[in-house]
């Protein structure tokens, strides 16, 4: 079955994990054998010919720099500038990627159709690019407003404003408080801009004042159950209700400890707490069920998001493995045209849509 995978962090792996993604994982992982310095070394998941394997044509890119101000010991860049050159070098790897015939970016309903008719004609797909839609992760490398517009203009198409910890424009995981003027300017550019909100990791004030502020499309590339896995990260039934209102898709993550409770990072191991693809579904099944329909929620799996085997279910052993999904979904009932939608459709309605 065709799969998007709406959260990926490619180009961060590229350069700052140093992997040569066109080469299949397995060759990835053994060359950081012995490789100490993450703690995701050699227990990557995710590269270019995996994804094809895995029928995965379709996926949402980031770029992701973070801005710190003196005394938040999160990492990241000095000064928003510096955010920016990281940003624009990620931004060099996809435009490598597309040269080499190993990408190709989609940004338009023209480029999008396209791409779906390749990735459906039949032939095998080792050897078909994968599509990216760029996104960018935490708005802090905006070195102003006005750089969302050449942002646009090289092929972003959806922007969340925030990431961990407070951010120039949001407030993100762990943090708390408001947008404030500055970030409803983000907001206005993004609406003029046709820009995708995504609403990921904006921390609670932050979220409730983002929706009440953009009238644009609003989706949530990667975001787990609050009700299942009690963290902050995690959306509460009601802010499912309001994304649900908005016509939001929703994408479940593979991060072990936003699919099952009580994970200690380093300590906690999947095999120990039972972390599965099925726990997914968990996750999936309760916004379903909120919905009350399967239109609503699709994969955004962060797959090598700065955590590799060593936090994500055992039963994956590389990206490809997305493809068991769509039974462990017929396995709790649900239909062949629900199943397409949650692997797929829903991501492509909501693009027609935000797109036409
Ligand atoms: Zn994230």
């Amino acid at each position: 079955m065709f799969i998007v995978d709406a959260h990926l962090d490619l180009s961060m792996n590229a350069l700052e994990w140093n992997r040569d993604l066109t080469l299949p994982i397995s060759e990835i992982n053994k060359r950081e054998a012995g490789l100490n310095d993450k703690p995701d070394r050699a227990k990557g998941v995710v590269s270019l010919p995996d994804l094809r394997r895995g029928n995965i044509g379709l996926v949402v890119a980031t770029q992701i720099a973070r801005y710190v101000a003196l005394g938040n010991n999160l990492p990241g860049w000095h000064s928003p500038e510096q955010a920016w050159a990281q940003s624009q070098g990620q931004m060099a790897w996809y435009k490598a990627m597309e040269e080499a015939g190993e990408m190709v970016q989609i940004n338009n309903l023209e480029t999008l159709e396209k791409h779906i008719a390749l990735w459906n004609d039949g032939a095998p797909s080792d050897k078909k690019p994968v599509g990216y839609i760029l996104s960018l992760e935490g708005a802090d490398s905006m070195i102003t407003v006005n750089h969302v517009e050449r942002a646009y203009n090289y092929g972003l198409r959806a922007i969340g404003p925030a990431h961990y910890g407070p951010g120039r424009y949001a407030q993100g995981t762990d943090a708390t408080g408001f947008m404030g003027p500055v970030g409803h300017e983000l907001l206005k550019e993004m609406e003029r801009l046709n820009i995708i909100l995504d609403a990921t990791h904006l921390c609670d004030d932050s979220f409730w004042e983002a929706l009440d502020h953009f009238n644009g499309h609003v989706w949530a590339s990667h975001n787990n159950v609050r009700a299942l896995v009690d963290h902050n990260r995690q959306y509460s039934d009601d802010m499912i209700k309001a994304l649900i209102e908005r016509g939001a898709v929703i994408g479940g993550a593979l991060d072990a400890w936003m699919m099952v409770p009580g994970w200690v990072r380093g300590v906690s191991t999947p095999q120990a707490t039972n972390c599965t693809l099925d726990v997914l579904i968990d996750h999936i099944d309760h916004i379903c069920q909120i919905a009350g329909n399967a239109n609503h929620v699709g994969i955004g799996s962060d797959l090598d998001g700065a955590f590799g085997r060593e936090q994500c279910p055992y039963d994956l052993e590389t990206i490809a493995d997305l493809q068991k999904i769509p039974a462990l979904f017929k396995k709790r009932g649900y239909s062949d045209a629900d199943v397409e939608k949650l692997m797929h459709g829903n991501w492509l309605r909501f693009l027609r849509n935000a797109w036409k």
